[in-house]
């Protein structure tokens, strides 16, 4: 019999594991390790939107719903789109709830992609883009970016990398894990190349409403783009809803209905308790997604301000809630800062290059992190950075 590794599919076999789970197994195996490392809200999922699960439940709902979701949180979806955002999609057609926006990504990918087909995809890039692209068959093509323009892809570069085979254009603002934003402006240069080049823009717009100065801009809401574009939004940040596994995608009938086609033999449905609880999210957790943003707001501002005074060069963040401050000056390697980081002052955070090559002499810390743990874990980085200075 073949080794067990030998019957598995080349293109599993050759992705790496993630460069994050690394630093969390080792920071599991250590006691008082303050985690700057995840990308996960600290706050609890406010209490009227679990009341709406419990209730669901007792009133009996355990069923399958329909694959495209309950029509009621479609239809809300449909309406938080239009005045958030300004997007407006037909509830019954155009709006796929899914299981996270994890798999709204897979499916986007795998819908539109035909092997071979090329995508697009800004670096540092969030982790599951590259293995996403791979599993549907595409040829991933990073478009790196630089702490000098702020971590912003232009359309220049977008124009520069397009090939016969381009199909796709995976948009990701505010960003993980620079935190970067695009303006307005920025967006129509690159709509523009992607309308003269009949591309498909996939974006993901988890992080929408962790937008910090002015109003968060869909590309979709350009002239011309929601027709070619698909939209992904979801509970799991802005409401602290990681663990209830909700998000969805929103886009022209053709591609929502190729993406349910996929869903419905694969997930058939996203879970109809987390469907119930994301209905009250919609209709009355509103204020306190807000709050929580502005909980994130006070911190971006801290942690922009304690790097500054540790003397580690960081774009300020315009959105999520990660800042991704330069460690080049150390002379360490991102994963060797990130390494004796940990084993010498107990503060986990990631290494740049766990979203691409062009990461490397960066780190990612969230902030989504108490002000008091941000705090001790600045003084603990202050230490560090003192002994590197003075070996
Ligand atoms: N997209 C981005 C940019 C993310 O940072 C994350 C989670 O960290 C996801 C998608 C996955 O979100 P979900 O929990 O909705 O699957």
């Amino acid at each position: 019999m073949k080794a067990a590794e030998e019957f598995l599919n080349p293109v599993v076999r050759a992705i790496p594991p993630s460069g994050i789970r690394r630093f969390f197994d080792l920071a599991a195996e250590m006691k008082g390790v303050i985690s700057l490392g995840v990308g996960e809200p600290d706050f609890v999922t406010p209490w009227r939107i679990r009341e709406a699960c419990i209730y669901a439940l007792e009133k009996g709902y355990t069923m399958y719903t329909s694959n495209l979701g309950l029509k009621e949180l479609r239809e809300e979806i449909a309406r938080y789109l239009s005045q958030a955002f300004r997007l407006r999609y037909n509830a019954e057609k155009e709006i796929l709830v899914t299981v996270g926006v994890s798999e709204a990504l897979d499916l986007a990918l795998r819908a539109l992609v035909a092997p071979g087909d090329e995508v697009l995809i800004p670096e540092p890039t969030y982790v599951s883009y590259i293995p996403c692209t791979l599993f549907a068959g595409g040829v991933p093509v990073p478009l790196p970016t630089r702490m000098e323009n702020g971590f912003r892809i232009s359309a220049a570069q977008v124009e520069k990398a397009i090939t016969p085979k381009t199909k796709v254009l995976l948009l990701a603002y505010p960003n993980n894990p620079t935190g970067a934003v695009l303006n307005r402006q920025e967006l129509e240069d690159i709509a523009a190349v992607v309308r003269e080049h009949d591309l498909v823009v996939v974006s993901d717009e988890i992080y929408a409403q962790l937008t910090y100065e002015g109003e968060h801009v869909s590309i979709a809401r350009l002239p011309g783009m929601r027709e070619r574009t698909v939209v992904l939004q979801g509970f799991s940040k802005a409401f602290a809803m990681t663990g209830w596994r909700l998000g969805y995608a929103a886009g022209n009938e053709a591609f929502i209905g190729a993406m349910t086609k996929i869903h419905q033999y694969t997930m058939l449905c996203a879970p109809i308790t987390a469907q119930m609880a994301a209905i009250e999210a919609l209709r009355n957790g509103l204020g306190e997604m807000r709050q929580m943003v502005r909980q994130y707001n006070y911190r971006r501002r801290l942690v922009v301000n304690a790097f500054k005074e540790l003397g580690l060069p960081c774009v300020e963040p315009g959105g999520a809630f990660y800042a991704f401050p330069s460690i080049r000056h150390t002379g360490l390697s991102a994963e060797e800062f990130c390494e004796r980081l940990l084993r010498e002052e107990r503060v986990a955070v990631v290494p740049g290059t766990a979203f691409g090559p062009s990461g490397e002499g960066f780190i990612r810390c969230s902030y989504a992190a108490s002000v008091a743990n941000l705090t001790e874990a600045f003084r603990r980085m202050g230490n560090f950075l003192q002994r590197l200075r003075k070996p």
